[in-house]
């Protein structure tokens, strides 16, 4: 076996036949270092290496001196385990290994955990939940919606930019209460917002505009309740 490489194989192996990437490291020197290992196919120790045939389909080498490798590790891998091996490596500095993520986004080499988000989490069977996308600090601040701060990708994002221009500097909305939402947005000093908070707040002011015409119908008459202006009342 070569030095200086990350190995990713399947461990686990529960009843209920329930596998799991585990992945050990190989130092410069020859020494065996478990990252994770779990179940009865986990590998503890170098006395458990004989088990494992790396010319397997699922067991991959990948050489952590080399860019290219890391890169590919980076395109094959989970973006969970990704972060997971970054810390260890962060945990266990090594000589001659620098180990990075890499940006779904943007592609830029991430060397330190700390500068990593990561984004669309969602179930993976039984408790298990993984996530989607791994994002630099960047990436993540220009792809958050200003209002609700969740993180909906830079695409998703409707740059307000309060030149009677929105939705991505392009259009107005064909919704006038939309309109009216991005202005109020834009009055409370927000600019960079998802699709859902501004239809949220178009729902809050249509919601008040009809509270107001109704209250001044029924006060004075005017609009007439059976008028046009009035038939949201009746539908
Ligand atoms: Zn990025
Ligand atoms: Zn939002």
């Amino acid at each position: 076996m070569n030095n200086n490489i990350l190995v990713q194989y399947q461990g686990g192996g529960y009843s209920g036949c329930y596998w799991e990437w585990n992945f050990f490291y190989i130092d410069k020197d020859g020494q065996f270092h478990d990252i994770f290992s779990s179940g009865r196919a986990g590998i503890k120790d170098k006395s458990g290496l004989y088990v494992l045939d790396l010319s397997d389909d699922d067991v991959f080498t990948y050489s952590v001196t080399n860019k290219e490798d890391i890169k590919t590790f980076n395109k094959e891998c989970n973006v969970v385990h990704i972060t997971g091996i970054l810390q260890w490596f962060e945990d266990n500095p090594q000589e001659d290994v620098e180990f990075f993520a890499v940006c779904s986004e943007c592609g830029e080499d991430i060397t330190a955990c700390e500068e990593i988000t990561l984004e669309q989490w969602h179930g993976c069977g039984g408790i298990m939940s993984t996530a989607d996308v791994l994002l630099c600090q960047e990436c993540h601040m220009n792809g958050t919606c200003g209002c609700c701060n969740e993180y909906v990708t830079q695409k998703e994002l409707i740059y307000l930019d309060n030149e009677d221009k929105w939705n991505q500097g392009l259009e107005r909305f064909e919704n006038e209460y939309k309109n009216k939402a991005a202005i109020s947005i834009l009055e409370d000093g927000l600019s960079d917002v998802c699709i859902g908070c501004v239809d949220w707040r178009a729902e809050q002011i249509e919601q008040d505009d009809h509270k107001d015409l109704l209250f001044q119908s029924l006060a004075t008459g005017k609009p007439d309740m059976f008028s046009d202006e009035m038939r949201w009342f009746w539908v």
